[in-house]
């Protein structure tokens, strides 16, 4: 496995993760730092859903301010890395016979920009990002996650950006600096974790059918479906390193998962 790049979900948490200098944060730069120089990385984000798969191809990503209500300083943020029309069409013919669309008109949103300003802050190595199909099943997603393997060995660092577990309209905004979780969350955050770490990944293709706590933990798919593309990507035997491991006001895990 030495000569595949490792694979990330990170928890992006709050845009605020952007501008803070704070544990989770530190933990990203950490990651990055002891990950050889990716060539190139390709992010699924729980921020762009979309119909329909699609890979953004434009030589100059422009920066997304996807979010409302924040200080000015997260709006003049720029992360400028370049795009990769090679890294765009190399997914398109991956995933065939399904019909990838080189996109044009998205950028990177704040799940990958948020978090890569840590990882790689002189926004040197060329991005993409893959959409969300809200139309597709669970399946599917894990299924054109295994499509996507060869971009490991070619150098590219895959990562996916949500947040396992998310209830917005739960959230204890008291709460939101602190490490504390809901019951259910803590519930939800344990079992997860030790699917994964036992390559269970059954109950978390099937999480509609898991019960009350994994309803309140994932009301909404799209900030859990980017955990399923690495899962999807993962080999057999390899080692699985939790970090940020942490529930915040109550209802937001900023688990983070590094596969090497
Ligand atoms: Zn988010």
């Amino acid at each position: 496995m030495n000569n595949m790049m490792p694979i990330l979900f990170v928890g992006h948490g709050s845009p605020m993760n952007a501008i803070e200098n704070n544990k989770y944060t530190k933990n990203f730069s950490r990651i990055a730092n002891g990950i050889k120089r990716p060539t190139a990385i390709a992010c699924i984000s729980a921020h762009w859903v979309t119909q329909g798969t699609k890979v953004t191809s434009m030589e100059n990503p422009k920066t997304i301010h996807d979010f409302y209500g924040f200080p000015r300083e997260l709006y003049d943020i720029e992360y400028k890395a370049s795009g990769s029309m090679e890294i765009a069409k190399k997914v398109q013919d991956l995933l065939l016979p399904i019909s990838v669309e080189l996109n044009t008109d998205w950028g990177l949103d704040h799940g990958t920009w948020s978090v890569l300003r840590h990882m790689y802050p002189n926004a040197n190595i060329p991005v993409v990002q893959i959409s969300i199909d809200y139309t597709k099943s669970t399946e599917y997603h894990y299924n054109i996650a295994k499509k996507m393997k060869l971009l490991r060995q070619e150098g590219v660092l895959i990562i996916g950006s949500g947040n396992i577990v998310h209830n917005l309209s739960m959230i204890d905004f008291e709460k939101i600096e602190t490490n504390y979780g809901f019951d259910w969350a803590i519930k939800t955050q344990k079992n997860i974790n030790d699917n994964i770490i036992n390559n269970n990944f059954e109950p978390l293709l099937n999480y509609l059918k898991q019960g009350d706590s994994f309803n309140l933990a994932i009301p909404t798919p799209e900030h859990f479906l980017p955990l399923i593309y690495i899962l999807g990507l993962k080999e057999d035997n390899e080692k699985i390193e939790f970090f940020n491991n942490e529930l915040v006001g109550g209802s937001i895990s900023m688990t983070s998962i590094k596969i090497s």
